[in-house]
């Protein structure tokens, strides 16, 4: 049986009927930029996350680099953030011309340590970018504490985790811009490219509307450089169908991810994902730590089983931050970490039955490794 690491084929076929009317719809309705269906999603995401603004754009790195932009960050400023985490979050920083930060994970939520975020403050330093990686909400108590007493500012990554919670509000809603992407692998993925940037700030939304339509809030009037970032309407619509599910999506993802700690429980060489309290996580990826990580992943895609490193470099050693003099063993968690973990087969339409084959390989595969060394 071959299980990949998730079946995006399957969600589609769940929705297809509806999906398909209004791409249809959109086709030949005749209009295809910022039309009604980029309102209405940008309303219906308001909502759901309960929030004033949201601005649709073409990605979730889009978000994150206008997001700066708007906060006006750019060269000679630096931005605290992970290494720990997809480049598109270093990646933005450096788009603006500002300078990354890396402070040290927490090796059991593989989120930053907040509490290591202020010794990492300087002059120059205007906001901090919390990643809420696989799904699980960062600290922001402690994140946003610290960012009101230095006077920065919080733009949350949360890109993998739409409809996480954190003491009861959603990933995204609690810093000054939250960040998501619709990247077709993402709790609420498109079949396309999308992202989307939040806000409580109607300045801040402004700038952001302005600089996701060539630097301009009136047509042909620019008032700063600005890009083109905005969604098709054809993806618009393929959210607006897809979003009324992404709850009933997640929990399947959290039973899920409580089934995996049950068949793992009997096997002490596995070490399942911990939840930080009052947190909703919303398992973008269920990832575990396991000895001899590189072989057993190598054995699993011999079995046909799509587990996956994320990431397997991180973000302090890319060679696109070489002209910043990173040192390797400066980050002992994430590098730590970047070793051990492994991300399983994890979508809402996983059967218990893959499941199980997906544990029991995994189990066998760790066994053996740990008897031959
Ligand atoms: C996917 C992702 C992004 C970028 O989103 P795109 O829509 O692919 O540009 C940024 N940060 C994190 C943590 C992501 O997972």
């Amino acid at each position: 049986m071959r299980i990949p690491i998730i079946n995006s084929k399957r969600q589609y076929e769940s929705i297809a009927a509806k999906a398909e009317q209004a791409v249809l719809e959109v086709m030949r309705s005749g209009s295809y930029i910022l039309g009604e269906n980029n309102k209405k999603f940008e309303q219906e995401m308001c909502d759901y996350l309960d929030c004033k603004n949201a601005i649709a754009l073409n990605s979730g790195t889009d978000a994150l680099h206008l997001a700066l932009r708007a906060l006006d960050i750019g060269e000679g400023d630096e931005v605290i953030s992970t290494a720990f985490t997809f480049v598109a979050t270093s990646e933005s920083i450096g788009i603006v011309g500002a300078k990354p930060v890396f402070v040290d994970i927490d090796a059991d939520t593989f989120n930053i340590d907040a509490n290591k975020i202020e010794a990492a403050i300087t002059p120059k330093t205007k906001a901090i970018i919390p990643v809420h990686l696989y799904g699980q909400p960062c600290d922001m108590d402690i994140i946003t504490d610290i960012a009101k007493r230095h006077n920065l500012f919080v733009i949350e990554d949360a890109c993998q985790a739409i409809g996480a919670e954190y003491k009861g509000k959603k990933a995204g809603t609690i810093g000054d811009i939250g960040c998501f992407s619709f990247y077709p692998t993402k709790n609420l993925g498109t079949m396309g490219d999308g992202g989307m940037a939040v806000t409580n700030s109607t300045y801040l939304k402004d700038r952001i509307l302005a600089l996701r339509n060539h630097g301009g809030a009136i047509r042909y009037h620019h008032d700063e450089i600005g890009v083109n970032s905005r969604l098709d309407e054809i993806q618009a619509a393929i959210l607006r169908v897809k979003l009324p599910y992404i709850d009933s999506w997640n929990k399947k993802r959290r039973e899920h991810a409580k089934y995996y700690n049950e068949l793992f429980s009997k096997c002490n060489l596995i070490e399942t994902p911990k939840e930080l309290d009052e947190t909703y996580c919303v398992y973008h990826q269920y990832t575990v730590k396991i000895p001899n990580r590189d072989e057993v992943h190598k054995m699993l895609a011999d079995c046909g089983i799509g587990a996956m490193i994320y990431y397997p470099i991180p973000l302090h050693l890319q060679k696109v931050h070489e002209k910043f003099g990173f040192r390797e063993g400066s980050l002992a968690n994430t590098e730590k970490n970047t070793k051990l973990v492994l991300s399983l087969p994890m979508f809402a339409e996983i059967t218990k039955e893959e499941q199980e084959t997906v544990a029991k390989t995994l189990i066998e595969c760790v066994q053996k490794t740990a008897a031959m060394v």
